[in-house]
C-alpha cells in the first residue's frame, strides 16, 4: 500500500501551511474573548483558493480530489490557531457547497457555487432543532407546498455560520407521514421574509465561529429552492456528513501535530529537579501516546480518502475516523495542558483554548455515542 504523497501534493501542503502560519493568526486570543469572526482571514483563504478546493472548474473552483482537500485542511489545522475560522470554513464547504454540488440543479450550481468558491458568500446548514438533535430525523419543521412555492415553518438551533451566512441549507418535512423519507432540503437566502436569524450564541469553544438559532415563520421560497427531489433530505444529510467527518477532522490532526511539537519543545526547555521535564517518563509517555493517536488518526483518514477517491461509500470508516480523532483530540489537549503545568491553564500560552475548541468535536456531526451506535449497527447490533 502506497501512503506517499506526490511532489505536487507535498509542495501544496507546504504552501498552505506557510500561508496559514503567516496570515491567519491575527489577535486570536482577543477575538476568542470577544467571539469575533475573522473576515480578513476568510477573504485571504478565498484568495488562496481554499473555499474553491472541491468545486469543479466549470463552477469557478479548482476541482481538487478528496486527498488534496484533506491535505489542505490538515495544513490549515497545523498553521492556523483560529479553530473557529477553520470550523466556519468546514461548515461552508462540506455542509453547503458539497450538497449543492452533489444534489443541485444546474441553475442552483451556477447561482451559488462560483460565489461560494470565491468566498463572496457564506453558507451553512440547518438540521438540528430544539427537540431533534441526535435524533435528527425526528425534526418538526415543515415545508408545505402551495402551488409553485413552499411555506417553511419551524425552529433550528446551534446553526454554525448563521449570523454571517448568505444562504443556509434548511431541512424540513415535506411529508409528515413518511418520517425520514419525508425530509427535504431547501436553499434559503438571507433576507428571505420569515427567515429569522437570532443573536449569536455564546460558546465554550470555537468562539470565533458564529452560531445562532434560526426561526422560520411562514417563510416562503420558490420551488426552485428545493435541493434535489422531495424526500431527498436524509440522503443529502448523509452525504454531507461523510465529507464533514472526513475533511473536518483532517484539521484536527493538523492541530494535534502542532500541539505535540509545542509540547515536545516545552518538555525540552522546562527544567524541574535539575533536568528537562521530558526526561521524566511520566511526561514523555504522554507525548508518545499523543504521537500514536495522530498516527492512527492519519491511517484511518487515509482509508476514508482512498474509499471516497474510488467513489465508494465510507459510512462506517468515516464514523470510526470521526469518533477516534475527535476523542483523541480532546485527550491530546488534556495531556498538553498537563505537560505545560500551570502555564497550560493560562490563556496566553494558547494551550487551554485547544481543549475548549476540541470538546465540540465530540458533539457536532453526530455525538461520540451516535458514532458508536453507527459502528455497532455495522456489527448487526
Ligand atoms: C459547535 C457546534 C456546532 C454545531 N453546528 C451545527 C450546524 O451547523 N447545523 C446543525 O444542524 N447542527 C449543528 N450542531 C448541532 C449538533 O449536531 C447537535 O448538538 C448534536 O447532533 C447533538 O444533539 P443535541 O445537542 O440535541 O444532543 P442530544 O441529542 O439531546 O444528546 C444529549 C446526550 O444524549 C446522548 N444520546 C442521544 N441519543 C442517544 C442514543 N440513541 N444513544 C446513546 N446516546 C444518545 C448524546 O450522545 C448526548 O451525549 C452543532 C453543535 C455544536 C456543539
Amino acid at each position: 500500500m502506497d501512503f506517499s504523497l506526490t511532489p505536487e501534493q507535498k509542495e501544496f501542503k507546504r504552501s498552505v501551511l506557510k500561508f496559514a502560519k503567516n496570515e491567519l493568526n491575527r489577535d486570536v486570543i482577543e477575538r476568542d474573548h470577544s467571539s469575533e469572526f475573522d473576515w480578513e482571514g476568510w477573504k485571504k483563504c478565498a484568495e488562496l483558493g481554499i473555499q474553491a478546493l472541491p468545486i469543479p472548474e466549470e463552477y469557478g473552483g479548482v476541482g481538487e480530489d478528496i486527498v488534496t482537500c484533506m491535505l489542505a485542511m490538515q495544513a490549515l489545522g497545523y498553521g492556523c490557531t483560529d479553530a473557529g475560522l477553520l470550523f466556519s470554513l468546514h461548515s461552508h464547504m462540506w455542509t453547503c457547497e458539497i450538497p449543492i454540488l452533489t444534489f443541485g440543479s444546474d441553475e442552483q450550481k451556477k447561482k451559488y457555487l462560483p460565489r461560494m468558491a470565491a468566498g463572496e458568500i457564506v453558507g451553512g446548514h440547518a438540521m438540528t432543532e430544539p427537540g431533534a438533535g441526535s435524533d435528527a430525523y425526528s425534526l418538526m419543521s415543515t415545508a408545505e407546498k402551495k402551488g409553485d412555492r413552499y411555506i417553511l415553518n419551524g425552529s433550528k438551533t446551534f446553526i454554525s455560520n448563521a449570523p454571517i451566512a448568505d444562504v443556509l441549507l434548511v431541512f424540513a418535512l415535506t411529508d409528515k407521514t413518511k418520517g425520514w423519507a419525508g425530509i427535504s432540503g431547501f436553499l434559503v437566502d438571507k433576507g428571505t421574509k420569515g427567515f429569522i436569524v437570532g443573536n449569536p450564541l455564546h460558546k465554550m469553544g470555537l468562539r470565533t465561529s458564529p452560531t445562532a438559532e434560526v426561526t422560520l415563520e411562514d417563510c416562503e421560497v420558490p420551488e426552485e429552492c428545493r435541493l434535489g427531489r422531495e424526500g431527498a433530505g436524509s440522503a443529502i444529510f448523509n452525504a454531507e456528513m461523510e465529507w464533514e467527518r472526513s475533511c473536518l477532522f483532517s484539521s484536527h490532526l493538523g492541530m494535534m501535530q502542532r500541539q505535540l511539537d509545542k509540547c515536545v519543545q516545552y518538555a525540552k526547555d522546562r527544567k524541574q529537579f535539575g533536568q528537562s521535564i521530558g526526561k521524566f517518563q511520566a511526561v514523555s509517555h504522554k507525548m508518545a501516546d499523543m504521537r500514536m493517536r495522530i498516527e492512527l488518526g492519519e491511517l484511518i483518514l487515509h482509508k476514508v480518502a482512498w474509499l471516497k477517491g474510488k467513489g465508494k461509500k465510507a459510512h462506517l470508516e468515516s464514523a470510526i475516523a470521526k469518533l477516534f480523532i475527535s476523542e483523541s483530540a480532546v485527550q491530546n489537549s488534556l495531556d498538553a495542558v498537563q505537560i505545560h503545568g500551570g502555564y497550560g491553564f493560562m490563556t496566553e500560552y494558547e494551550v487551554e483554548r485547544d481543549l475548549r475548541d476540541t470538546i465540540g468535536g465530540k458533539l457536532y456531526s453526530g455525538t461520540s455515542e451516535i458514532q458508536r451506535n453507527i459502528i455497532a449497527s455495522w456489527l448487526g447490533l
